[in-house]
């Protein structure tokens, strides 16, 4: 069937693009996206609503690569605004979209559509931050980046609060003013002041 030869079942898929702040998901992302267009596929990126530290409907880097998005409020909504003949969807801060989000990528995928997700897969405190952990679960593909540890110079895996400004809140929007990309030594556990001593007492 001609009609089906558009969007064919079979290329849906989940990829889950994770890691802590600063370890380039949002340039991987935009890569992809890139790459995507560059194969004339229809591509639409998506941001939550929660993220206004750039521009209003861009995707953006920290690095400053930019790729034009559609902002939305929650994942219901996100759902609601693909286009039936949309190939591939990306979104970005997959962490700010709650649990909804996985059943909207399984609902994509399930109807041939490429669905590309960037998000923190731990926060603040080292935790595992949901929903990109139950994504990472369901994912065809998973790709897990890394900053640099802005204490040692190795590889980054963890996102250390350096300002609260929320009274230990999961979600503090901020960027280089607030959190710094830390390895697992490096990384200091915000309620325990020394944490491997805490952690050899039990
Ligand atoms: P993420 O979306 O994971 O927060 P971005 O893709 O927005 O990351 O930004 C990655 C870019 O951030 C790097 O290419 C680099 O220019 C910049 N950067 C700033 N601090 C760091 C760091 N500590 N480690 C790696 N990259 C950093
Ligand atoms: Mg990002
Ligand atoms: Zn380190």
């Amino acid at each position: 069937m001609l009609s089906m030869a558009l969007s064919r079942e079979d290329d849906g898929r989940v990829e889950v693009v994770c890691g802590s702040m600063f370890s380039g998901k949002t340039e991987e992302l935009i890569r992809r996206l890139r790459r995507a267009l560059l194969g004339r596929l229809r591509v639409q990126a998506f941001k939550p609503a929660l993220d206004d530290r750039y521009h209003e409907t861009k995707i953006v880097s920290h690095g400053a690569l930019s790729l034009d998005a559609e902002v939305v409020h929650d994942a219901r909504s996100l759902l609601e605004s693909v286009r039936p003949d949309t190939e591939v969807v990306g979104i970005d801060e997959a962490q700010f979209f709650g649990m909804e989000l996985v059943e909207v990528a399984q609902t994509l995928a399930d109807r041939g559509v490429r669905v590309i997700l960037a998000g923190l897969d731990q926060d603040y405190r080292g935790r595992p931050f949901e929903p990109v952990p139950s994504l990472m679960a369901i994912a065809e593909d998973v790709t897990k980046c890394h900053a640099v540890c802005t204490s040692c110079g190795g590889s980054a895996s963890r996102s250390q609060r350096v300002i609260d400004t929320q009274g230990g809140a999961q979600v503090q929007v901020g960027a280089a003013d607030s959190y710094e990309a830390r390895c697992r030594h490096c990384f200091e556990h915000p309620e325990l002041a020394h944490p491997r001593l805490a952690r050899a007492a039990g």
